[in-house]
């Protein structure tokens, strides 16, 4: 069986990373035009490169693990009747470290960094700053992180919008409905007849799904896997 699922922010904020919603308008007290638009990176890039190396030190932090959510979203994808495309809007390494492989990052990833020149990308664990360039060009580039920032297109769409039209389910966990194209990806799937299911904290603006977990994605991602086992008699 075919099935797509989305995450944003929610499915990691049980595992300590803060949501961008639940923080006021506010994402770690920055604003995010200051810190996530390409206007910023230009006006000040020390400040963006501050931002999200602060970011990607978090994701050493020994007390930050991968959740129940993110655990059973693996599990669940290596039955062999499951084949499950995995997109999160999270840029954390939290569904890799859970267990999943080929996790479509369609926002970018805080562990890699791209030559603005080329957009080439290399791994990167360390803090990025003005002074790292590439090593793709003939005349070295600074690089910035690999996030996809407000404004920006978003990666990998022409394989997210074909893996929609050919699943049978697609469910969104932890994702406000607020940042498109993300937000619009249930009415693609509810138009090519895909049985969609909402799992989040509270009610999100994106409305239409026909299916809705409200609750925690540590509580409520294990029981719509187990219902869709039941359902579709999957082993
Ligand atoms: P969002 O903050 O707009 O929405 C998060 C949603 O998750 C909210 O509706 C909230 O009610 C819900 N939620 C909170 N805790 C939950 C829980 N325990 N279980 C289930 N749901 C829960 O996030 P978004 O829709 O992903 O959009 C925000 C943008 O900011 C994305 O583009 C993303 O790239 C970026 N971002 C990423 C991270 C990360 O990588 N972990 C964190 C913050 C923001």
């Amino acid at each position: 069986m075919n099935i797509v699922v989305l995450t944003g922010a929610g499915i990691s904020a049980e595992s300590g990373i803060r949501t961008f919603r639940d923080s006021g308008g506010l994402w770690e007290n920055e604003r995010i035009e200051d810190v996530a638009t390409p206007e910023a990176f230009s006006a000040n890039p020390n400040r963006v490169y501050d931002f999200y190396n602060t970011r990607r030190q978090q994701l050493f932090d020994p007390q930050l693990q991968p959740n129940k959510a993110h655990v059973a979203l693996a599990e669940f994808a290596r039955l062999s009747s499951v084949n499950m495309t995995l997109v999160t809007q999270n840029v954390d390494n939290l569904h890799e470290r859970g267990g999943s492989d080929n996790v479509v990052h369609m926002h970018g990833e805080l562990l890699s960094a791209k030559c603005v020149k080329s957009h080439e990308t290399v791994r990167w664990n360390g803090d990025l700053t003005a002074l790292n360039t590439c090593q793709c060009c003939q005349l070295a580039q600074p690089m910035r992180p690999d996030i996809v920032w407000f404004g920006e297109m978003p990666l990998y769409m022409e394989r997210i919008y074909q893996a929609i039209e050919t699943a049978s389910l697609f469910c969104a966990i932890g994702t406000s409905g607020s940042v498109y194209p993300a937000a619009g990806f249930v009415d693609i799937a509810r138009q090519c007849d895909v049985e969609t299911t909402l799992i989040n904290l509270d009610e999100t603006d994106n409305g239409h799904f026909d299916n809705r977990y409200l609750g925690k994605a540590s509580e409520c991602v294990p029981r719509w896997i187990e219902s869709v086992k039941a359902k579709y008699e999957l082993d």
